[in-house]
């Protein structure tokens, strides 16, 4: 696991210098974090590697997770496509149900922070407690919310107004709220299994493993079988490239244990893809991170054409591999991509499969996206940024009324 010197390199040694100072500020002060999966997903990815950096700094951070069955993360599942614009209705069994689980852990689960920081809204919740405990609450929201379900949004909105902080991932995301809201984007660990430099012998060997041809072009997309991820988009835009240019799809992801749609996901894209040998599916154990990393490595172009997006971790990641990335302009995805200068932004099929075409037949071009993206993700998005605006933001729970510049 590396340490948190072992970032100088990456970040420089004064702002490795500002962390220890932050931390030495936040001695003594209980850091716990709640979500509800600890594997699959870009909030399991992050908290994972911020955990052990922030101990390290001597920051006593805990996490642990919310309870639930397959009942209850199938109405959160049914919440998070809601607030990502779905239309469906949440009936009030369903609401009922959620409420008694989040009830069931605030009576079971033990809340011991000085700070409650409480990710997204499946155990929302337990800010019901606040009354009794006191304690300063931040709720993280990592979904992108540009125009959420209003049904649930005003559901919702009751509980997110009692914390004391609310923190969004984009500008776009702000909602007119009581609480005084943050901007903190995600980040990635440059030097994570994940991220970290791989020889190409490693990287041929695992393509070879999956049976991938590493003398025809790559197109690849990593993430959860998930609607919203579009994975069908993303076989239309491969069956349109093909026609022109022989090229291979891969498309990995794990299942999340607080995503129940995965299988059926899964099942309708295998449908998609049968018969053709030149698309891989591949569903990977969780903590895949190498082969995830060599994936990356060993593609020509990497997509994330999602129709909403948090923050979309996959994309930081591809660009820090200096990759030409080819991704939807929604939610977080345009804080990391300048359309033409650290990679492409689309909206269509066609377009993408344009485009994915075009840096295909172009490998000078997409180098050069893939090497401004990287600069853009060193100056903004790793993961030592993001522990100085976590600091920040705890710091300022204890400083009513000081002016914190993130
Ligand atoms: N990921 C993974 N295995 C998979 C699919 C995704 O480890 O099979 C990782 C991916 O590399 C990224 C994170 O999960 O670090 C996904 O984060 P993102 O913000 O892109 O999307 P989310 O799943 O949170 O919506």
């Amino acid at each position: 696991m590396p340490r948190i010197d072992d970032y100088i390199p990456v970040a420089g040694e004064g702002v490795i210098e500002e962390l220890r100072l932050l931390a030495e500020r936040l001695r003594g002060v209980v850091i716990q974090n709640v979500n509800s999966t600890a594997v699959g997903g870009g909030v399991a990815e992050i908290l994972h590697r911020l955990l052990p950096l922030l101990r390290e700094l001597g920051v006593d951070a805990h996490w642990d997770l919310i309870k639930g069955g397959e009942k209850f993360f199938a109405v959160t599942k049914k919440f998070h496509n809601c607030l990502h614009g779905a239309s469906t209705e949440v009936t009030k069994e369903e609401f009922d149900h959620f409420l008694e689980v989040s009830e069931g852990n605030i009576r079971e689960m033990s809340l011991y922070g000085d700070v409650l920081f409480i990710h997204d809204p499946q155990p929302i919740v337990l800010i019901n407690k606040k009354k009794e405990l006191g304690k300063k609450w931040v709720w993280r929201c990592h979904i992108d919310f540009s125009c959420p379900n209003p049904q649930i949004w005003e559901f919702l909105k009751t509980y997110v107004e009692q914390y004391d902080r609310v923190v969004f991932s984009a500008p776009a995301f702000s909602r007119e709220l009581h609480t005084r809201q943050v901007l903190i984007s995600p980040s990635i660990d440059p030097l994570s299994d994940k991220n970290k430099e791989l020889p190409q012998e490693q990287i041929a060997k695992i393509l070879d493993g999956f049976g991938i041809d590493r003398t025809r072009p790559i197109i690849t997309q990593i993430s959860r079988f998930d609607y919203l991820k579009d994975p069908a988009g993303v076989v239309k835009v491969y069956k349109l490239v093909k026609q022109r240019i022989d090229c291979q799809l891969v498309l990995a992801g794990s299942p999340a244990t607080d995503d129940p749609e995965g299988e059926k996901v899964f099942s309708e894209i295998k449908q998609m893809a049968e018969g053709d040998k030149d698309i891989f599916l591949l569903l990977l154990p969780a903590g895949s991170d190498i082969e995830i990393n060599a994936l990356q490595r060993g593609s020509d172009v990497i997509l994330q054409k999602s129709l909403r997006e948090g923050f979309g971790l996959t994309v930081s990641e591809g660009l820090w591999k200096a990759k030409p990335v080819i991704a939807s302009a929604v939610g977080g995805i345009p804080l990391q991509i300048t359309h033409k200068y650290s990679g492409i932004l689309t909206r269509t099929i066609e377009g993408t499969a344009y485009y994915v075409r075009q840096l295909l037949n172009n490998p000078e071009y997409g180098q050069k996206l893939g090497a401004n993206g990287r600069e853009h993700v060193r100056n903004n998005f790793l993961i030592t940024r993001h522990l100085r605006d976590y600091m920040l933001l705890f710091l300022s729970l204890f400083n009513e009324g000081d002016m914190i510049y993130l």
